[in-house]
């Protein structure tokens, strides 16, 4: 199994993932991958800590839980696909920035886990191997309210930096996506959806 991505493993962690999920999940972190390690206990942490202090607003993500990504039952045929246009996404949640937090910060290092959002969708993007002097940019996108992957599966990415594409992709089937041996620098990706365009722009590989 790849590792799998943030949310899912919040998800584990919340105990909301179906019971084969979450077993494959668990099979993942007892294979000993370090990266979901850290990431798990780093949430586990957050969460104690958000739980325990109420001076410690909880990230925004935390609402977006509340959300839930999959969970609105949608009618068929009701929600109709709207043109977004050229939309530009913003930063939902950063694993750097967390000043509130900065005692459970040493448990997690090089990789950063950063989420992005617009309109109905999601990019989650995991930037790991910072400490090289390349990283690997993993991701997925998913659609709010979409039951199946049609939406976020086939899609062609560019990676862009000054303008300049330095690499592409298409996501498979549930929308993930990986770009190999990224040169640091801050980057954008362009999504190409069929009812437009998502952008998602300072993209900070290797930045601190
Ligand atoms: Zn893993």
């Amino acid at each position: 199994m790849n590792c799998p991505n943030f949310e899912r493993l919040v998800d584990f962690v919340d105990k909301r993932l179906e019971e084969r999920e979450a077993a494959r999940v668990a099979a993942h972190l007892a294979s000993g991958c370090g990266i979901c390690g850290q990431t798990t206990s780093w949430y586990e942490q957050v969460r104690e800590t958000v739980e325990s202090d109420d001076s410690v607003a909880p990230p925004s993500w935390v609402f977006k839980r509340a959300l839930r990504v999959f969970d609105a039952p949608q009618r068929k045929g009701l929600r109709l696909t709207e043109r977004i246009g050229h939309a530009i996404a913003s930063l939902v949640f950063d694993s750097f920035a967390r000043p509130a937090l900065v005692g459970v910060r040493s448990t997690e290092t090089t990789n950063r886990q950063l989420l992005y959002r617009a309109n109905d969708y999601n990019v989650d993007l995991q930037i790991s191997g910072l400490e090289h002097s390349s990283a690997d940019l993993m991701g997925q996108i998913l659609k709010e309210h979409a039951e199946e992957f049609d939406s976020v599966s086939g899609l062609n990415l560019e990676l862009a930096r000054k303008d300049e594409v330095t690499a592409s992709a298409v996501t498979n089937d549930i929308g993930e996506f990986k770009f190999s041996g990224v040169e640091q620098g801050v980057y954008e990706l362009r999504v190409t959806l069929s009812e437009g365009s998502v952008t998602v722009p300072n993209i900070p590989v290797g930045e601190p």
